[in-house]
């Protein structure tokens, strides 16, 4: 049967198995979604052992393999030059004769976390981004595309935030994690782990926001961050993460399983998730 998982360390969290098995039963496919955690020194063997399962149609990739994924697959794509992290791997059986099995990488989160805000007109506008981890690549990669004017990048460690502003080409500032939020950020991300279950809470105070912001956080777990809850206390326009989760996953699983899933059933599968 055919099969893809999520790997990382740790795995147990992961939502993905449920989101792909939701999908394969909406559509009554064959296949299995698993999750196999694969520890840093394991990476490569595990690779090189999928590439000769002809069941295997690949992986999702997450913390801490992002990064040296990318020099296990033969073509990461334009991603390595681009966002500079990977969080899905295909198995390309059909290659040439002889060629052997092909596994080629690509970032589905980049496309998952701009979906949501697709209508929202960001060029020339001013956005606001905390964190400068794997997410916020992602998520920097995504806002230079859509044209924002000017980010504000807040990190705790300055240098490695402007070191991502430079690599996306993104004007703008980079700032502590306690400077006031200026007026004319028209969407604020958490693209930190700031707010999780476990770590500290983001606490901003989002009173110099417009009535037209809009804040999003791509933590999912709890779905209803602080950050959010302070939001809606303004009544600002929220997006939660599993927006952006359910979004990858959609694009891996097309990859993976040969059909787009069943996105007019995005109310049930989150119902689901949240049960
Ligand atoms: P990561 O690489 O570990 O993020 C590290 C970033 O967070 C760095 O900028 C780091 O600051 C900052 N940070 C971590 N702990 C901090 C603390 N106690 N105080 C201040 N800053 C802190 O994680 P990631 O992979 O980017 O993921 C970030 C979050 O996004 C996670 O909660 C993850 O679950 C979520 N996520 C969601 C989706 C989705 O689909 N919704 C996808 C990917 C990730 P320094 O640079 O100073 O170290």
């Amino acid at each position: 049967m055919p099969y893809a998982e999520v790997i990382g360390d740790p795995i147990a969290q992961s939502k993905s198995p449920r989101i792909h098995r939701f999908w394969l039963d909406a559509l009554g496919l064959d296949g299995e979604y698993g999750r196999t955690p694969v520890t840093t020194a394991d990476l490569p063997a595990y690779i090189a052992e999928r590439r000769d399962d002809p069941a295997w149609r690949g992986c999702n990739v997450t913390i801490p393999h992002k990064i040296a994924v990318m020099d296990l697959v033969d073509d990461p794509g334009g991603v390595r030059n681009s966002i500079g992290a990977m969080n899905t791997v295909l198995r390309q059986p059909d290659g040439p004769e002889g060629a052997g099995n092909r596994l080629i990488g690509t970032n589905t989160d980049a496309a998952g976390f701009a979906a949501p805000i697709a209508d929202l007109d960001l060029a020339g506008q001013h956005a606001t981004v905390v964190g400068a981890g794997g997410a916020a690549r992602a998520v920097l990669w995504a806002l230079a595309r859509l044209g924002v004017e000017r980010v504000t990048l807040m990190n705790r460690s300055p240098l490695k935030a402007a070191g991502l502003m430079s690599r996306f080409g993104l004007k703008g500032d980079v700032v502590p994690l306690d400077a006031p939020l200026a007026p004319t950020v028209a969407l604020l991300v958490n693209a930190s782990p700031l707010g999780m279950s476990g770590q500290p809470p983001l606490v901003l105070d989002l009173s110099p926001l417009s009535e037209d912001a809009v804040v999003y956080d791509i933590v999912y777990a709890p779905l209803e961050t602080p950050v959010l809850a302070a939001a809606r206390a303004r009544h600002l326009a929220t997006v939660d993460g599993l927006e952006m989760l359910i979004g990858q996953a959609a694009l891996a699983f097309e990859l993976f399983f040969g059909k787009p899933p069943p996105r007019d059933q995005d109310a049930a599968l989150r119902e689901h998730l949240n049960a």
